[in-house]
């Protein structure tokens, strides 16, 4: 067996139920017979749109519905328990968990009915049910079987974040000394930390959840504190692929990416990927293994440092509807600074512009964003630039969506712009806004959201033939 630790995170369809725990659990025996593992999971399935299902209902004080979604989680938890553990022992002990963790939620969920309200905190401890309870189900399967498997939830394991409720930030000082200590040690007495992905706590241990698909950073970090040399994200395809293989069918699965291209394709929603997952791995040139856990044969994709050619300029055609842009036009303003106002507000509230384009004369800037964002954002620009300086307009369009092709090879290839604007103008398609990353890794544009999958198509086929 070889020291250094690797962190193995499992998808939520990877643990969608009892048979594929099982599944789960078989790669982790032969996993543990060539490394020290430890094992991050999500919730299982759609258990955290469930859950935000659940919450709605609720606050808008339908409680029966939200009870009957509570009940449904029940029973596909108990299910899945009986079916992944076999010991009876271990098996009473997490049905017991289980049982008491959704008396818990229904106590919540009785409260947010009577307020009819749910601030960010209590959406986030609301939602951190998922990973708890199919946690405590790995827990067991494997306990069953004899494996030393230790539970615990993010801030047992030592995850420290700011209250950024919905999106918290691991504060990485903290979290790398509570780490490693917490999880570096239960791994050096031989034992196997199982963790909840996704949720964490503040320092004064108020719960709080990464952002959506935040399991994934869960196990990057983990991986940073231990020094871990891998994380291997397990899920439902087969790597990453040249576009999302749900839109593009002959998409090709990446053999290798740069941590570079990986955030260029996070930005754009590729695997539900965050970009903060990248980061400590880039940091420590962690390899990133995507693999899927369905066909675990397939060599995956790996992400590091270097990327491989893969045969083409670009590598993968991505698109996001999750987006809106932000048109400003400030004549009056003519002679400069509208960019530098504009991107100032976008930056004082943390928000990742996806795409910038301004016009030659400077007098508008166009900026997309994640559409949750877009109303928010054009109020403050309404306030802060245009009131302040007299004059202008604020454009918010939600019915967009962006797309970008990347690919560090495009680097110094002429022609592919061309290339990608040819084949969406001979569908008919129009082009909204165009802008190329400084980078050179990626292009990206606008196109009314109706027209966004065959936008995608056309592109990808001018890469990889249909
Ligand atoms: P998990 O639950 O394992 O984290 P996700 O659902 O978050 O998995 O991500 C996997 C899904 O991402 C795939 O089922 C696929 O439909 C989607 N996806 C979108 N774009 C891509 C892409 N470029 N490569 C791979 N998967 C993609
Ligand atoms: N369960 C969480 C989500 O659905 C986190 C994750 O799966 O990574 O977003
Ligand atoms: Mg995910």
């Amino acid at each position: 067996m070889r020291d250094d630790p690797i962190v193995w995170k499992f998808g939520g369809t990877s643990l969608g139920n009892g048979n594929r725990m099982l599944l789960a659990r078989s790669l982790i025996v032969d996993g543990l017979r060539r490394h020290r593992l430890v094992v991050v999971c999500s919730a299982m399935g759609d258990t955290t749109d469930l859950l935000l299902e659940m919450l709605e209902r609720a606050s808008s004080g339908e409680i029966n519905a939200a009870k009957a979604l509570l009940e449904e989680l029940r029973l596909s938890h108990l299910k899945a328990a009986e079916k992944a553990i076999e010991e009876t022992g271990v098996r009473n002990e997490v049905i017991n968990f289980i049982t008491d963790r959704v008396a818990e939620l229904e106590k919540l969920i009785g409260s947010v009915a009577l307020l009819r309200e749910a601030t960010p905190r209590t959406k986030d401890l609301i939602t951190s049910y998922g990973e708890r309870l199919s946690t405590k189900i790995v827990w067991g399967a494997l306990r069953s079987i004899g494996i030393n498997s230790v539970y615990l939830e993010g801030h047992d394991a030592g995850i420290a974040t700011d209250s950024n409720f919905g999106n918290a930030s691991p504060l990485m000082d903290l979290t790398y000394d509570q780490v490693r200590k917490k999880v570096g040690g239960l791994i050096s007495e031989g034992m196997v930390p199982v963790v909840t992905g996704f949720i964490a706590a503040t320092p004064d241990g108020i719960t709080t959840t990464l952002g959506r698909g935040g399991s994934d950073l869960t196990a990057t970090v983990i991986a940073y504190c231990i020094g871990a040399k891998e994380v291997w994200l397990w899920t439902d395809v087969d790597g990453m692929m040249s576009a999302d293989p749900k839109i593009v069918t002959n998409s090709k699965v990446l053999s290798r990416i740069s941590y570079d291209e990986a955030v260029e394709m996070a930005y754009f929603g590729a695997k539900g990927l965050q970009i903060k997952t990248i980061l400590p791995a880039r940091e420590k040139g962690i390899h990133i293994r995507i693999k899927n856990t369905f066909n675990p044969n397939s060599e995956g994709t790996l992400i590091t440092s270097t990327s491989s050619p893969e045969g083409t300029a670009t590598k993968a055609v991505l698109m996001t509807k999750k987006v809106s842009s932000v048109t400003v036009k400030g004549e009056v303003l003519a002679g400069g600074g509208l960019a530098a106002k504009v991107l100032s507000v976008i930056d004082s509230h943390k928000i990742d512009a996806l795409m910038i384009s301004q016009s030659v004369s400077s007098s508008s800037i166009s900026i997309v964003i994640s559409r949750s964002l877009s109303k928010k954002v054009a109020e403050e620009i309404r306030k802060s630039v245009i009131s302040q300086l007299g004059g202008g307009e604020v454009e918010v369009e939600d019915d967009i969506a962006a797309i970008a092709v990347i690919g560090e090879g495009m680097k110094g290839t002429p022609g592919v712009a061309s290339k990608v604007f040819t084949a969406v103008a001979s569908k008919g398609i129009n082009v909204r806004m165009i802008a190329q990353g400084s980078s050179e890794l990626n292009i990206s544009f606008v196109v009314k959201e109706a027209d966004a999958e065959e936008a995608v198509r056309a592109v990808h086929a001018a890469f990889y033939g249909s």
